[in-house]
């Protein structure tokens, strides 16, 4: 589902990812997790076409990101097919950024409308679904000023979800939440975790990152330090610089 290949990132003369390996199958959940700056951000934004890159390749759902193949050789994607192909990924960021002035239902609805080219009254009986999957049924009809900081969360996972997409992208969805409605967010992303869907989650939430994920890359200054399962990287890291930063987030 997810394959990055030698990635490498720089902004100038900053380079931000250096030969990033990764492979990610479908169902599985991957947590990046690292000090700030060090490049978490920046490798889902690459994932998502968000950003380019100088170096490697990176694969989503069996598609070159950023490419299309014709016979034997690959060509750039122009910017329309690049915005198709990033609807292979739903993205959740930290601050919640919904659409102002439309209400929950026509948040979750906007984009199988105007991009997927669904039905309204399909999208709607859709949208309906997933605001109950989040526990937001009676919220529809509210505008994001209306709901708490968990609750507008929880709606952008749904929009997100309503692109049906193959692999779901979250950066640290819950850091920007009062600690109170951080746990109804959770919950929601470990509910998705269960199903089967296939993710890929920054987040400083080490003991959620231990208790949903199949594979833990700790990442810092650009490179991926440590990776493995979530009982060795979390639990008995090997590396010194694993180890003092899951000390100082306990
Ligand atoms: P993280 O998400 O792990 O905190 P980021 O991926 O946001 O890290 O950032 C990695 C590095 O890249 C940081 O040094 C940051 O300052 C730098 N950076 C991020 N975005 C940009 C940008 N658009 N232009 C220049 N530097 C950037
Ligand atoms: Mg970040």
């Amino acid at each position: 589902m997810l394959l990055a290949e030698h990635v490498s990132k720089s902004y100038g003369a900053l380079t931000v990812l250096r030969d990033i390996n990764l492979r990610l199958e479908r169902s599985q959940v991957l947590s990046l997790v690292g000090p700030s700056g060090s490049g978490k951000s920046t490798f889902l934004r690459c994932i998502n076409s968000l950003e380019t890159i100088e170096g490697g390749m990176i694969w989503v759902n069996g598609s070159l990101v950023g490419y299309k193949q014709v016979g034997d050789s690959y060509h750039e994607l122009t910017e329309r097919e690049l915005a198709t192909q990033r609807a292979t990924c739903g993205m959740v960021f930290q601050s919640y950024n919904l659409f102002p002035h439309m209400t929950a239902l026509e948040n979750i609805i906007e984009a199988p409308v105007h991009v997927r080219k669904v039905p309204r009254k399909q999208a709607i009986e859709e949208a309906r679904g997933l605001l109950a999957a989040v526990g937001l049924s009676a919220k529809a009809d509210f505008y994001p000023r209306q709901l708490s900081g968990g609750q507008q969360q929880r709606v952008a996972i749904a929009r997100a979800l309503a692109m049906k997409p193959e692999l779901m992208l979250f950066d640290e969805p819950t850091s920007a939440l009062d600690p109170q409605l951080v746990g109804e967010v959770l919950d929601v992303m470990r509910k998705l975790a269960d199903a089967g869907t296939t993710m890929v989650v920054v987040t400083h939430e080490l003991e959620f990152a231990r208790e949903i994920s199949d594979f833990v890359a700790f990442m810092d200054g650009g490179v991926i330090v440590e990776y493995g399962a979530p009982s060795q990287v979390l639990v008995d890291p090997l590396d010194g610089r694993t180890r003092a930063f899951i000390t100082r987030q306990k």
